[in-house]
């Protein structure tokens, strides 16, 4: 199984972790299945209503009724699966594995993505591991996503990440990628008069 992730949602995910940093965040992933093998997220939306502890969440019953409805009448997205974070700070160490609860959760043609946020040691650039994870800093923290899905058995796997957007970025670069991803192209200049 393949993960993309657009620049949209790759930003979303980190914000949210590092929004509720110590605790869990959780929100959803919006995009489309592009085939049996490859999830396309586009967006990660944050579930404000979620109760966030440090080991665990647990999203609002009646507010997650109401959003799955509204998502089933979205005309070109649908939900794709959810997300949550796995946080640490100090001599607390965010890890990667997924949680017993995390496992009970999961359902089938349902991705998660686990995002690890840890205090950062050292400065490292946006990597692909060889694990499937996608992990680099910003700031002062260190993050891994890791996207997991149900087999066949219904056993969890984990997916490969892919974010093309974060791949050779570094936190001191952004000015200048931000420039030549802004430079105009057909998708963006203004149609002629
Ligand atoms: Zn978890």
């Amino acid at each position: 199984m393949d993960v993309y992730i657009s620049a949209n949602a790759f930003w979303a995910l980190l914000i949210s972790a590092v929004e509720v940093y110590k605790r869990e965040c959780f929100g959803i992933l919006l995009g489309y299945r592009d085939s049996s093998n490859i999830y396309i997220v586009e967006h990660a939306i944050c579930y404000q209503t979620a109760q966030r502890r440090h080991t665990s969440v647990e999203k609002n019953g009646r507010a997650s009724k109401r959003i799955q409805r509204f998502l089933g009448n979205l005309p070109h997205l649908s939900m794709i699966g959810d997300f949550h974070s796995h946080t640490g700070w100090g001599d607390l160490k965010g890890v990667g594995a997924l949680s017993a609860q995390d496992v009970s959760d999961m359902a089938s043609d349902h991705l998660s993505i686990i995002i690890v946020a840890n205090d950062k040691r050292r400065t490292g650039a946006w990597q692909y591991n060889g694990d499937g994870t996608l992990s680099g800093t910003v700031d002062e923290y260190h993050f891994r996503l890791g996207g997991y899905y149900l087999d066949e058995n219904a056993r969890p796997k984990r997916a490969n990440m892919f974010c093309p957007y974060a791949i050779g970025f570094n936190a001191k670069e952004i000015p200048q990628k931000f420039i030549r991803t802004a430079a105009p192209s057909s998708r963006w200049s203004r149609p002629k008069a």
